[in-house]
């Protein structure tokens, strides 16, 4: 029913800063179908965008709406479901559709190109006549050896070799392959070569035939029964078997009730165990968003997921929004990693959306853990989520012994100097026995002893030793990059920090520099204190580099590799680095957390935490969740293996509970005792949090736009009781300043959902920034840091 006078009209978010849909023109007939989910180009002042279709309608006929100027593809790049996931993140992280619509394209369906060629050809040489007689071939090739060779080299390969790789890799001149053209031997064809850069490795040694244990029995039944829409917290200790669980239960979701499935894992490129058994699974029909793909080849996987010919997506947090039609089954392995949260608007945690996605298109959550967040913990407790649960090691395994070592009895002499720079003496092997070299950290090559032992307690030094004699493997955990964490000057005190922030610059060697850890500034290190001119500095604090350093004069022998950012800047580095692990050439790697994330290799035996300290005093609420997780986690890379296992904590807190619990393995002994320190101020789980991040370049102009703020708010929470909303603050950010720009905040905090949204949208919308100073103010809801 057409009403006179109206025509077709579409509404369109846009990646605008608007909370706002626009209406276009649909004139003529459009060379393909617009549906909600549907791209479109639209003119935006005098510029084309795309825009994503939310609705199609009629209006009256309204000479000012300008036309959609182009519909690229045939079919809507969201699905029914993924635009509903949008439409949520959009509402309960209050930001514009549009946005977060964006947010959760491929790169290349984001610009009004249209994207390239899905697939490129490449061109093969084919051998087309044989030749089968010895003499035949002297005849033939005369004295036209290379072309023999190459003859020969094809026939051998199966009749077929990319030209590319005959060219470059086998060093034969074009010239040589023309001649075989031109004897009517070989021709040349295109042929559609897959941008899947997985497709070479081989992933047959994951394959894992095992056969489950009475408890992942339990839980593959429970997740096989599980009524669509439900969602389970899959707790299973360190080396449990929870890969297991996930394929059995993908298996029968993707082969027997043939729909489609999601496996987030924290960072793509440190799991690559994870990935690689789910290729030996499943694998062509697994498409893995590996952030290191060009975005080429991200699109042809998101194509591929599109049009089904693909049906499970493994990615990081953003594979959530993976175009999945029929969707079975989502997984969020490691669930309690901050990974899963988005540091940039839209600042979503994949691990809630993950929920949302599965409640609405009937799909089954799995949240999998060996030390799941609290939240998660509890929504179990409160039945929001199922508890499954897996309390033993499987196969051979046993959670190994821990030992916890007391640095303060040892060197209470301040922490960090650089001993080699005190000392003078070079950091060599000490004489005699370990006992005596270390009481007497003051002697004569007292500084390397020193700094020797502040890395390496006699403990983990003798464990190391016994690993390397019986051909086992240990892994070192340092979470701190880089040679020193700061450069302070012996006369004044002064700690170099970084011009744009306000974090102290971290020393690296080999390229010397100092680092910004935050914005990545770098500088040659000053021989003088800019301040006072002194000449002495220290390097304090420990990083990997000076680690690794000690650990090879120590042990000058032994295999090591370091993971580490700064170690692992080439698209496969990491899986090169767990690569040698695994054949068993590295005998000691040492890392920063990137190592604690899943490995399992059976021939660890010992994991020793060199600084359990580093980041347990952090201004968070987090602070000692996250040093618990670390620690347990990286604790149950050891004993994977039929040899059990040794995990070496050191630390100067040893009576602090995520100490005390790591020790004993007591996973629900340190949630009641963190809880209950989060009842008072109340944290999350026990309320909900918005952090709102108000920043400019000016400091005085932050400041006043904060307090603005908190008065604003305030008021309108006074005249809002109902709402049970509060805010705390403002105050500075316990990083006061990130990229030149000076930082604030305030926390609002509430038990009600609906309420929260409600609060911070009035806000969003009537809180007026004004244009000046680069101010500008950010909601975090749910935030994983408050720093
Ligand atoms: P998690 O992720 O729970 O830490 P993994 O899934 O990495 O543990 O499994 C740990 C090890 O146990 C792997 O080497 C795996 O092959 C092995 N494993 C898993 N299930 C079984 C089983 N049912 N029987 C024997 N070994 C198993
Ligand atoms: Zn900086």
């Amino acid at each position: 029913m057409t009403a006179p006078g109206a025509r077709r009209t579409v509404e369109v978010a846009l990646p605008l800063p608007l909370f706002r849909t626009f209406t276009y023109a649909l004139e003529n007939t459009p060379q393909y179908p617009v549906v909600p989910g549907t791209r479109v180009v639209v003119p935006v002042r005098t510029r084309s965008e795309i825009g994503v279709c939310v609705a199609v309608d009629r209006r009256a006929d309204d000479a000012r709406l300008r036309p959609v100027l182009d519909v690229p593809d045939a079919e809507p790049a969201f699905t029914r479901g993924t635009l509903e996931l949008c439409r949520w993140a959009a509402s309960y992280y209050v930001v514009p559709l549009g946005v977060v619509l964006r947010a959760a394209l491929p790169a290349l369906l984001t610009g009004v190109r249209a994207p390239r060629p899905v697939q490129r050809t490449r061109r093969v040489a084919v051998l087309v006549r044989e030749v089968p007689s010895l003499a035949a071939r002297d005849a033939l090739f005369g004295r036209a050896a290379r072309q023999r060779e190459l003859f020969e080299l094809l026939e051998s390969a199966g009749g077929r070799l990319d030209v590319a790789h005959i060219t470059r890799q086998l060093g034969f001149s074009a010239s040589v392959l023309d001649g075989l053209v031109t004897r009517g031997l070989v021709t040349i064809e295109g042929e559609i070569a897959p941008r899947d850069p997985f497709a070479g490795r081989v992933a047959a040694h994951a394959r894992q035939a095992h056969v489950p244990t009475a408890a992942q029995r339990n839980a593959i039944d429970a997740l096989l029964a599980a009524e669509p829409g439900h969602a389970f917290l899959l707790h299973g200790i360190t080396g449990s078997g929870k890969t297991l669980v996930y394929l059995e239960f993908l298996r029968e979701v993707v082969e027997r009730r043939g729909k489609g499935a999601i496996l987030l894992v924290p960072e793509i490129a440190l799991t690559p165990q994870t990935v690689d058994r789910v290729r030996a699974v499943f694998g062509d029909a697994v498409a893995v968003l590996h952030s290191g793909l060009s975005d080429g080849e991200r699109y042809d996987a998101w194509l591929a997921l599109r049009r089904g010919t693909k049906r499970i997506a493994v990615g990081a947090r953003s594979a959530v929004f993976a175009p999945i039609a029929d969707l079975g089954a989502i997984v969020v392995d490691e669930e309690h990693e901050s990974t899963y949260k988005n540091g940039e608007t839209p600042r979503y945690h994949a691990r809630e959306m993950a929920i949302v996605r599965a409640r609405a298109e009937g799909a089954v959550a799995v949240l999998g853990s060996a030390t799941p967040s609290l939240e998660s913990w509890w929504n179990a407790e409160r039945g929001k989520y199922r508890l499954l649960t897996l309390p033993e090691r499987a196969g051979a395994g046993r959670l190994p012994r821990v030992q916890v070592v007391d640095l303060r009895a040892r060197h209470d002499r301040g922490e960090g100097d650089d001993a080699a720079r005190r000392g003078g003496a070079p950091i060599g092997r000490r004489a005699g026995a370990h006992a005596g070299a270390r009481t007497t950290a003051d002697g004569a090559d007292g500084g390397a002893a020193f700094a020797l032992q502040r890395v390496l307690s006699p403990e983990l030094e003798q464990a190391l030793e016994t690993r390397l004699g019986r051909g086992e493997q240990s892994i070192l955990l340092l979470n701190r990059r880089g040679y020193a964490s700061f450069v302070q000057c012996e006369s004044c005190g002064t700690v170099q920090v970084c011009p744009d922030c306000s974090i102290s610059l971290t020393y690296h060697r080999a390229p010397e520099r100092l680092v910004c850890h935050y914005c990545l500034h770098e500088e040659l290190p000053s021989r003088t204190c800019l301040r006072c001119g002194g000449t002495a500095v220290r390097h304090r604090g420990l990083g990997t580099q000076q680690v690794e350093r000690l650990v090879a004069e120590r042990f000058p022998a032994a295999r090591i590799a370091r993971m580490d950012v700064d170690t692992t800047s080439g698209k496969w580095a990491h899986a090169d680095i767990l690569d040698r692990v695994a054949r068993g050439d590295v005998e000691i790697l040492l890392g920063t957390q990137m190592i604690a994330k899943g490995l399992d290799f059976p021939n660890v035996t010992l994991v020793g935490i060199i600084d359990a300290d580093v980041g347990m005093n952090l201004p968070d609420f987090r602070a000692a969740e996250r040093s618990f997780q670390l620690m347990h986690q990286v604790a149950g890379r050891a004993g994977r293996g039929p040899k059990g296992g040794l995990v070496v904590i050191q630390t100067r807190m040893p009576s602090h509970y995520a100490v005390t619990c790591a020790l004993a393995h007591d996973y629900a002994g340190f949630v009641r005792q963190e809880l209950s320190g989060r009842r008072d101020p109340r944290y999350p789980p026990l309320t909900r949090l918005i952090n709102v991040v108000v920043s400019g370049t000016i400091e005085e102009e932050t400041a006043d736009l904060a307090l603005h703020a908190g008065d604003w708010l305030t008021r309108l929470l006074a005249a809002r009781p109902d709402e049970r909303v509060s805010v705390v603050g403002p105050a500075p950010c316990p990083i006061e300043r990130i990229q030149r720009r000076w930082r604030w905040h305030l926390l609002l905090k509430g038990e009600r959902a609906e309420a929260m949204t409600r609060v911070a949208r009035y806000f969003s919308r009537r809180f007026e920034v004004p244009t000046r100073a680069g101010l500008r103010v950010v909601l975090d809801r749910d935030p994983v840091s408050l720093l």
